[in-house]
């Protein structure tokens, strides 16, 4: 049994040493396996970096671009084409000389021997040359290349175009430039009023240097009964609209008023956003002197000349009456003229000394009740004994009472009269119409006349404006019967609309509402 029993203890021993080779053999299979595994999964991996790091390359904005120590291309990306121009074909295995300018193809030697000492060049601003020749700014970042042992085999450059950040650099100077030598004052503020730049003309102008006024409140420059200004002003802005050539006083640091004319813009930012207000400020105290003169000189002319025409009409008056007695026809018809023209003249110092009050801002209404169809019916006999050539018609509008400036407004009526009868060929006919609801009363003059161009036309009203237009030229006048007109109607509350065809004719209507009259 024992033997028996150790021939299979013997077997057995064999059996499981067998087994266990066999074990030992899977195990190592199992591990040369796993290994492999490994290998496989590090070679993935490093594939799989390797190809991240071939397309980050391949996709960055900037030109990556790789070289021997000898300054031969041996890489060249996606942006290296679109920066320089060359296909990547095209430029591995040469120089890279042939991007340097030739004023600066030392720079390469200067490069290659730093590199060659393992130094990094970071942000090294140069210039290079494209495949059509175009000089461009570009920012270099140059690295070594080393192997496992350290040794410098090559280098790989980052370069970066920076034209367009150069040029706006430049404009940029060129604008602080411009706003520091400007002789307006070029002020910038945020939407809260703050002052954020302040140039030389500024502190010449308001007396106030930057460093006092960045940071304080623009309304330190605004006098008191002006204040409302800035909220109207800032209202305007934000809702994008410009404010240009705004006529207004502003305060110095010395408490001197100045006359200023002021351009104010919106400042946004890249997303269109209101962000701030930039302010052009001119000193137009000089030509408010002037002005001021012109005026003073205005109205002391006319006032010398209104005086002695006054007498000058009575005394005409007083002869015509006498002809008229004696039946002596021909001095009648003369002193008629002679009578018409006085009036004529009368007019028109009329409108100068309306105007002189005006700029002073003196000029008020003297409101009585009277009929407005007896006031235009003497407007148009004046106006035809002065100009027969031209066919007036007149619609009676009924018997019409209104309260307003009679003068005044009698001096719009002629105005808008004389002007259809300056500006219609003689022959034409001129039409005065009026008509009336329960809120206002509307005078039309309607002619068949010159005409006036669209883009005059809301010009019309300005103090001064002419129409320079041919036909007109040899029209004398002085600008200013409409812009009177529209201030009177102005005065009173109403309104002045034209509407024109060149060659067929005009129509200026005045809506005077018959509330605020009464
Ligand atoms: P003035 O007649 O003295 O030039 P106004 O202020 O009365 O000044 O008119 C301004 C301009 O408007 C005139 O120069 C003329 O060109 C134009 N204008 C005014 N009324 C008429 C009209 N009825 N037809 C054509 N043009 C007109």
């Amino acid at each position: 049994m024992q033997e028996t029993d150790n021939t299979q203890s013997e077997d057995s021993s064999g059996l499981r040493s067998q087994v266990r080779e066999g074990h030992i053999r899977e195990h190592a299979m199992d591990l040369a396996l796993k290994d492999q595994e490994v290998l496989i999964r590090k070679l993935r991996l490093a594939e799989e970096r390797s190809a991240m790091l071939a397309s980050i390359v391949d996709s960055t904005e900037d030109a990556i671009i790789s070289k021997d120590l000898n300054g031969f291309i041996t890489s060249w990306n996606k942006s290296a084409e679109r920066i320089f121009g060359y296909r990547s074909e095209e430029m591995i295995g040469q120089s890279i000389l042939k991007l340097i300018p030739d004023d600066r193809q030392d720079e390469e030697a200067l490069i290659l021997s730093r590199l060659r000492r393992g130094e990094h060049m970071r942000s090294f601003n140069t210039k290079r040359v494209t495949k059509t020749g175009r000089l461009i700014d570009v920012s270099l970042t140059i690295s070594p290349v080393k192997d496992e042992k350290g040794a410098v085999i090559g280098v790989s450059k980052i370069a970066r175009d920076i034209t367009e950040a150069i040029e706006a650099e430049k404009q940029g100077a060129m604008l602080s430039a411009i706003v520091s030598n400007s002789e307006d004052a070029i002020i910038s503020k945020n939407l809260d009023s703050i002052v954020t730049s302040w140039n030389d003309s500024a502190q010449r102008l308001f007396g106030y240097s930057a460093a006092e006024m960045i940071g304080q409140s623009i309304v330190k420059l605004i006098p008191d009964d002006r204040l409302q200004e800035e909220p109207e002003i800032i209202a305007k802005l934000s809702s994008g609209q410009r404010v240009d050539h705004f006529e207004t006083k502003r305060l110095t640091k010395f408490g001197k008023l100045l006359d200023v004319s002021l351009s104010i813009s919106p400042v946004r930012d890249l997303s269109g956003r209101i962000i701030g207000i930039s302010k052009i400020a001119r000193d137009i105290t000089y030509k408010k002197e002037e002005e001021q003169r012109k005026n003073d000189f205005i109205a002391i002319v006319s006032h010398e000349l209104k005086t002695p025409l006054t007498s000058m009409r009575s005394y005409v008056q007083l002869a015509l009456a006498k002809a008229l007695e004696r039946g002596d026809g021909f001095t009648e018809k003369v002193l008629k003229r002679a009578d018409a023209q006085t009036r004529k003249m009368t007019g028109l110092i009329q409108d100068f000394l309306n105007l002189s009050r005006l700029e002073e801002g003196k000029m008020t209404l003297n409101l009585s009740e009277f009929s407005l169809s007896e006031l235009i019916n003497e407007v148009v006999s004046d106006t035809l004994t002065l100009s027969p050539a031209h066919e007036i018609i007149y619609e009676p509008c009924g018997e019409m009472r209104i309260r307003a400036d009679r003068e005044k407004l009698s001096q719009v009526v002629i105005n808008l009269l004389g002007n259809a009868i300056k500006y219609s060929p003689e022959d034409t006919t001129i039409r005065i119409e009026c008509s009336s609801t329960a809120q206002e009363v509307t005078i039309r003059v309607i002619d068949q006349g010159y005409g006036i161009p669209p883009e005059d036309q809301s010009r019309l009203f300005e103090r001064f404006y002419r129409v320079n237009d041919g036909r007109q030229l040899n029209i004398s006048g002085f600008g200013i019967g409409l812009y009177l007109v529209s201030e009177i109607v102005k005065l009173h509350g109403g309104e002045i609309r034209v509407e024109s065809e060149v060659g067929k004719g005009s129509i200026f209507s005045i809506m005077l509402p018959l509330a605020s009259l009464k």
